[in-house]
C-alpha cells in the first residue's frame, strides 16, 4: 500500500499502482468526471498515470489554473488531430497552451491557407472531440521515434527529438492522431465541448528568422458552449472599451511620432481628469500626513550608482545625458526613490521626527523596445503617485494600514469594489537571498499580514516572490470584465536606507536605519487611467468627468441664458460647456450621448421664462425640469466622494 496526502492534509491508502483518477472516483463520481489531470508532488500528470510510491496529490478540475492548461494543451492535440485529416501532410511544429487556450505551429506546404477555413477546422474538432478518444501515453526509444517520423516526413519533430536524451521521450495517440509529447493531458476528447479558432500569423521555426516561416494558429477551448459566448462576449466588449480606442474618441490623449514612440500627449479634456485625479490623491494624502516634495527629471549618474540602479538597469535604459562641458553625466530619472532619500538626509532626524512622507507625482523614464510599447499601459515616460515612507521598524505595521485605508479609499471613489491583496514573503528555504536581518524581515512580514488582517482584505500570501530588499503588499483588481490588473503597491526597502547611510537618532541616542516604504495606489497614472478607461467604458465617475455638464440651447435666442447658466455652475466649480451650433435638439443630444457627458441641459424658451433647465442624464434619459440650484444641489450630492 501507499499512502496519498490530499490538499487537505488527510492521508488516504491505496494499493501501489493506483492512478489519480481512480482515486477521485474513490472520492466521488461526480469528481472523477470533472478531473482533468493531477498534479502529483508538484508535477502535472496524466490522470491515468500510475503513482507506485507515497505521494501528496492534488485534482487538477477546469477550475484550476494548470487544469486548464493541460485541457488547452490537449485542444492543440486536438487541433493537429483535425488539420492532419483535413490536410493530409501537413506537418507539425509545437503546440503549447498559452494563457487563454492554444496555438499550434504547423506547415502546410505549398497549400494556400486562410482563417475562412477556421470553420471546417471548429466542426471537424467537435466531431473528433464526440469520439471521446484516450489520450495514451506511451514512451518509444529514440530510434522508434526517429523513425517514425522520418517516415511520416516531419522534419520538425525530428528536430526537436534530436535535443531529446534516449529514456526521455513520449508518444501521445488520441483517435488516429500521434504526437511526440511529454504530456501531460486530460483523459480523453470527450472534454472539450466548444472550440473557437481565434486568429493566425507567421512564426519562425524556433524563432529563427533565418529558418522557415509556419503558420501560427490560435484557438481557444471551452467545457460548455456558454462559457464559449461568454468569452466571445467579453472579447468584443473589452474591443469596445479598449482605452486607445475610447481615448481617441473621447479626446483624452494622443502620441506622435514626431515626439516620440511611447511619450503619451495629454489633450485638454484628458489633463482636465489626470488633474483631477491628482487633486483627489493630494487632497487624502495631506489628511494622511504627508508632505508634498518634488525632484527633478534628470539625476547625476552618481545617485543612481549609489541606489544600485545603474548596475542593475544601466544597460537596459535610456543612456546618460552628457554635458557639454565638465564630463558630468546624467540619467534620466527611472525612479524617484533616490531623491527622496536625498531629501531625507538634508536634516538630522530623532525617533520622535518619523515616520516622515514625501509625496510626489515624480515624471519617471523607463526604456521600452518599441514592439512593448501599448497604449497607456505600457509607455516610455510616466507619472507615479508616488510617496516614500521613512518609519522606525516598529511603526511599519501602522504605516501599512493606514496606506490600506488610502489605496481602499482610492478603489471606492473609482468604483473598483472587487479586489485581493497578494503578500509576498521571503522564500523560508533561502534566506540567503535576501538583504537586511532575519529579525527585521520576521518583523515586517508579520506586520504586513497582521495590517493585512486587521483591515480585512482578501488576501492571499506567496512565498518567495518578495524583492531581495523587502517584502510587499499588491492589490489585484477585477474589472468590470473580470480582468485582472496590479493596481497599487506598498514596498518595505531595507536596501536603500543601507546604500544611503540613512539614520535617526532613537530614544537609546544611538544611530539606528530608518524602513523606508515605497508606495503608489495608482501605480502610473498612465496606466490608471487606462485600466479606469476600460473599467468603465469611458463613463467616468461624476466628479472625474473633464465636462459634467454640455449645455443644449434649443436655438439662438437662448444662448445667453445658457451662458448665464453656465458661468453659474462654474462658480460651484462644476465644468461643462454650451453646444452653440446650429443643429437640431435631437442631433444635439445625439451627440452628447456619443461623447458620454454625463449630464444633458436643455434649454428653451420655457426654462428661459421659468429660471429652470431641463436635464437629461447619460445613459439614464429625462429626469425633468428643475431649476438651476436643484441641479446644482444634485451634482454636489454626487461629486461629494
Ligand atoms: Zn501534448
Ligand atoms: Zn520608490
Amino acid at each position: 500500500m501507499i499512502n496519498i496526502t490530499l490538499p487537505d492534509g488527510s492521508i488516504r491508502q491505496y494499493d501501489k499502482g493506483i492512478t489519480s483518477m481512480q482515486i477521485a472516483q474513490s472520492i466521488s463520481e461526480g469528481l472523477a468526471r470533472n478531473v482533468l489531470a493531477a498534479e502529483v508532488n508538484g508535477e502535472v500528470w496524466d490522470a491515468s498515470r500510475p503513482i507506485e510510491e507515497d505521494s501528496s496529490v492534488k485534482l487538477l478540475t477546469w477550475n484550476d489554473t494548470k487544469g486548464k492548461s493541460t485541457y488547452w494543451h490537449s485542444s492543440a492535440h486536438l487541433m493537429a488531430e483535425a488539420l492532419e485529416a483535413l490536410y493530409p501532410g501537413t506537418k507539425f511544429g509545437i503546440g503549447p497552451a498559452i494563457e487563454t487556450g492554444f496555438y499550434y505551429d504547423v506547415d502546410f506546404g505549398d497549400r494556400e491557407f486562410s482563417s475562412e477555413e477556421f470553420k471546417k477546422i471548429e466542426d471537424k474538432m467537435i466531431e473528433l472531440a464526440k469520439t471521446k478518444s484516450e489520450y495514451i501515453r506511451k514512451p518509444v526509444s529514440k530510434a522508434d521515434a526517429i523513425e517514425y517520423f522520418t517516415e511520416k516526413g516531419d522534419e520538425y519533430k525530428l528536430d526537436l527529438i534530436k535535443d531529446l536524451p534516449d529514456g526521455s521521450i513520449t508518444f501521445y495517440t488520441q483517435g488516429n492522431f500521434t504526437d511526440l509529447c511529454r504530456g501531460p493531458h486530460i483523459p480523453n476528447t470527450g472534454h472539450i465541448k466548444a472550440v473557437k479558432l481565434m486568429s493566425m500569423g507567421g512564426a519562425y521555426w524556433r524563432g529563427d528568422e533565418s529558418r522557415k516561416q509556419l503558420t501560427r494558429i490560435y484557438g481557444v477551448t471551452f467545457p460548455k458552449a456558454s462559457e464559449l459566448a461568454e468569452y466571445v462576449h467579453l472579447i468584443e466588449e473589452a474591443k469596445k472599451r479598449d482605452h486607445r480606442k475610447l481615448g481617441k474618441e473621447l479626446e483624452l490623449f494622443a502620441f506622435s511620432e514626431k515626439v516620440g514612440m511611447g511619450l503619451p500627449l495629454w489633450l485638454p479634456k484628458g489633463t482636465a481628469l489626470r488633474e483631477r485625479l491628482v487633486r483627489f490623491m493630494q487632497t487624502a494624502q495631506v489628511k494622511a500626513g504627508y508632505e508634498q516634495v518634488i525632484t527633478p527629471h534628470i539625476g547625476h549618474k552618481n545617485l543612481y550608482i549609489t541606489s544600485g540602479h545603474y548596475e542593475k538597469y544601466g544597460a537596459d535604459s535610456f543612456q546618460p545625458i552628457k554635458t557639454p562641458q565638465e564630463g558630468e553625466e546624467f540619467l534620466l530619472k527611472p525612479m524617484n526613490c533616490p531623491h527622496h532619500c536625498e531629501i531625507y538626509k538634508t536634516k538630522p532626524r530623532s525617533y520622535k521626527d518619523l515616520p516622515v512622507r514625501f509625496a510626489e507625482f515624480g515624471t519617471v523614464y523607463r526604456y521600452e523596445q518599441s514592439g512593448e510599447l501599448h497604449g497607456l499601459t505600457r509607455v516610455r515616460g510616466f507619472t507615479q503617485d508616488d510617496a516614500h515612507l521613512f518609519c522606525r521598524p516598529d511603526q511599519v505595521k501602522d504605516e501599512f494600514k493606514k496606506v490600506i485605508d488610502l489605496v481602499l479609499y482610492t478603489f471606492g471613489a473609482l468604483g473598483f469594489d472587487n479586489y485581493t491583496a497578494q503578500v509576498s514573503l521571503r522564500d523560508p528555504e533561502n534566506k540567503s537571498k535576501y538583504i537586511g536581518s532575519d529579525e527585521t524581515w520576521a518583523l515586517a512580514e508579520s506586520a504586513i499580514i497582521e495590517a493585512a488582517k486587521e483591515k480585512g482584505l482578501p488576501t492571499v500570501i506567496e512565498y518567495g516572490e518578495a524583492a531581495f530588499y523587502g517584502p510587499k503588499l499588491d492589490f489585484m483588481v477585477k474589472d468590470a470584465l473580470g480582468r485582472k490588473w496590479q493596481l497599487g503597491t506598498i514596498q518595505v526597502d531595507y536596501n536603500l536606507p543601507e546604500r544611503f547611510e540613512l539614520e535617526y537618532t532613537g530614544s537609546d541616542n544611538q544611530k539606528h536605519r530608518p524602513v523606508m516604504i515605497h508606495r503608489a495606489p495608482f501605480g502610473s497614472l498612465e496606466r490608471f487611467v487606462a485600466v479606469l478607461i476600460e473599467h468603465c467604458a469611458g463613463n467616468f465617475p461624476l466628479w472625474l468627468s473633464p465636462e459634467q455638464f454640455i449645455i443644449l440651447p434649443i436655438s439662438e435666442k437662448y444662448e445667453d441664458y445658457a451662458k448665464k447658466l453656465s458661468d453659474e455652475l462654474k462658480d460651484s466649480d462644476i465644468c461643462g460647456l454650451i453646444d452653440f451650433r446650429d443643429e437640431k435638439i435631437g442631433r444635439k443630444i445625439r451627440d452628447a450621448e456619443v461623447k458620454k457627458i454625463p449630464y444633458m441641459l436643455i434649454v428653451g424658451e420655457k426654462e428661459a421664462a421659468e429660471g429652470k433647465v431641463s436635464v437629461r442624464k447619460h445613459g439614464a434619459g429625462d429626469m425633468g425640469s428643475m431649476s438651476i440650484e436643484e441641479f446644482k444641489q444634485q451634482i454636489i450630492k454626487e461629486i461629494t466622494v
